[in-house]
């Protein structure tokens, strides 16, 4: 599990799981929801209760599809959503929040971040959040694909400085983070929260990483999503619209990194050694 920070400065801390769900191109295809379905039950079950979801996949598909996997589930699942760049005044924030809560079929989003850093000003998106956190319409707000540049001067806007959390592209392969903006965040008890742990499947394809985790009786997916859980403050939110592969997905969460481990995944995949730009998809 992954502390989040308190939305306000004495508000209390809640405990999210480190590991969740993924959902973007859920939604897209009619015929693939029965899959997509089960495979957010299957995550469910297995204790991934964190779902990430956002009105732009699927042009709000994906937020009716984990509306639907919710279905009389909703009290078991964090739900995290998105508002969109250009839909982030301050109105536009609420009626786009008051769309995914219809989709999703719920009266609150657990989380919701703005999803990248858009033309709106911060301190209006901000003043949006806090009114749907008042109104019990979101419980925690924070962003997403912000570099530590853009969260200094979100904590410079009023309320700016209640972010609950940034999710950002991390993954083996994109370690650009681990220099500034991860220890930034640390320092001000927010979690990460890593998109595309398993670089959209390219990671699965690396041969090293595979002849490593084939040493270790895992597979590269688990060893790509082990490396993540291992860092202090970080939740990942692999997607799987299929049950068997949730399921490996899962049990990353049940191995244990050591030293030689994680200098051979270093050697790999090298750890940034100056400031890089903000890798985003
Ligand atoms: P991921 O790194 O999670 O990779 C997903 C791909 O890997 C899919 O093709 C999936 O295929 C495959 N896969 C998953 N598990 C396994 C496994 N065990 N073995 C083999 N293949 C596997 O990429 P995403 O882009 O989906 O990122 C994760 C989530 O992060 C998104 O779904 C979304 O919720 C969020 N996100 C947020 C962004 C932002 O800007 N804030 C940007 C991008 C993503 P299959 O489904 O067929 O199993």
């Amino acid at each position: 599990t992954v502390r989040l920070a308190p939305s306000a400065p004495n508000g209390t801390p809640l405990t999210v799981p480190a590991l969740g769900l993924g959902t973007w191109h859920m939604g897209e295809d009619p015929a693939r929801a029965g899959d997509e379905i089960r495979a957010l039950h299957t995550g469910i079950d297995c204790r991934m209760t964190l779902i990430d979801t956002a009105e732009m996949y699927a042009d709000g598909g994906a937020e009716t599809i984990t509306g639907q996997a919710i279905r009389g589930r909703r009290d078991e699942v964090f739900l995290v959503s998105k508002v969109l760049p250009s839909h982030a005044s301050r109105s536009g924030t609420i009626a786009a929040c008051e769309a995914s809560l219809k989709r999703l079929g719920t009266d609150r989003i657990d989380l919701y971040l703005l999803h990248w850093p858009g033309r709106h000003p911060l301190a209006d998106t901000v003043a949006a959040f806090e009114a749907l956190r008042a109104s019990g319409k979101i419980l925690r707000w924070g962003v997403s694909n912000f570099d530590t540049e853009g969260m200094e001067r979100l904590s410079a806007v009023p309320d700016g400085r209640n972010c609950a959390a940034n999710q950002v592209l991390y993954n083996l392969a994109t370690r650009g983070v681990e220099f500034d903006l991860l220890p930034w965040m640390t320092g001000r008890a927010m979690p990460a929260m890593a998109y595309c742990p398993l670089d959209e499947g390219r990671l699965l394809s690396h041969q090293g990483l595979g002849r490593m985790a084939e040493a270790r009786g895992v597979s590269a997916a688990q060893l790509a999503l082990a490396f993540l859980l291992s860092r202090e403050n970080v939740i990942a939110i692999p997607k799987s619209a299929n049950p068997e592969r949730v399921r490996e997905n899962r049990a990353a969460a049940d191995i244990v990194l050591s030293d030689a481990d994680r200098d051979d995944l270093d050697r790999m995949f090298p750890p940034p050694r100056s400031k890089q730009p903000l890798d985003i998809i």
